[in-house]
């Protein structure tokens, strides 16, 4: 199964891709994480990443479509996938259905998690991040066993520097412009599944299984 995930920042996309990846048993892409290592490990990649990450902006297509292709041509990806903040764009929505259609391929859902932005910002400014495993926390709705460590692999949890308020707005302003035009372009591919985002965890997950199947 191939599937994408859509939504705002914050809307939950990574906490149903993780529950997603593991129940169907194929790997959870996030381009966010993958940057989010590559700053980590100061390579060149994250160095150029950086500077629109903090800004709140997109970082350039031609840096993120690259990176995406070549990762879903790996081995692990055989059997299916689900990516988990790309597309963002509509060049990089038309760059992977390309790309899959090359290969005889296409995508299964696009699976939209639906949150307003009233409840975004409350969602982002109680996310803790584990810059270690990618594992991800809330601190009223998903607290760790431990304030400030990561129960999977015990590293200290970390508020983005991006989930600060003030780059969160410019994060919504950024979705609203280049990146919900996604949920049309999926309609139209007839693979657009959505689910009411501001149900609990659980719920959403039940949602999201229902359509899967
Ligand atoms: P995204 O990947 O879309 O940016 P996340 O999955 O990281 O979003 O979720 C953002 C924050 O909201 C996290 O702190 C997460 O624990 C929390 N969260 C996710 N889904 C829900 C939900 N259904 N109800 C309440 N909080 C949620
Ligand atoms: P995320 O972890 O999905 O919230 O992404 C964090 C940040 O990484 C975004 O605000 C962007 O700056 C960058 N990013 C992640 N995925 C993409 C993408 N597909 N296209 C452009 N920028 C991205």
């Amino acid at each position: 199964m191939k599937l994408v995930m859509l939504g705002a920042p914050g809307a939950g996309k990574g906490t149903q891709a993780k529950r997603i990846a593991a129940k169907y048993q194929i790997p959870h892409i996030s381009t966010g994480d993958i940057f989010r290592a590559n700053i980590k490990a100061g390579t060149e990649l994250g160095m150029k990443a950086k500077s629109y990450m903090d800004q709140g902006q997109l970082v350039p297509d031609e840096v993120t479509i690259g990176m995406l292709l070549d990762r879903i041509s790996q081995d692990d990806c055989a059997g299916g996938y689900v990516l988990d903040g790309f597309p963002r764009t509509i060049p990089q929505a038309e760059s992977l259905t390309k790309a899959l259609a090359s290969r005889g391929e296409k995508l299964d859902y696009a699976v939209n998690v639906d949150v307003p932005d009233e409840n975004i910002v409350t969602r982002m400014s109680g996310r803790r991040a584990c810059l270690g495993c990618g594992a991800t926390y809330h601190i009223v709705y998903n607290a760790p066993k431990k304030e400030g460590i990561c129960d999977v692999c015990g590293e200290k949890l970390v508020l983005r520097d991006d989930d600060k308020p003030e780059t969160v707005q410019k994060r919504l302003a950024v979705y609203h412009d280049q990146t919900q035009p996604l949920i049309d372009y999926y309609k139209q591919e007839g693979i657009l599944a959505e689910v009411d985002g501001t149900q609990d965890m659980d719920k959403v997950f039940q949602d999201i299984v229902k359509i899967l199947g």
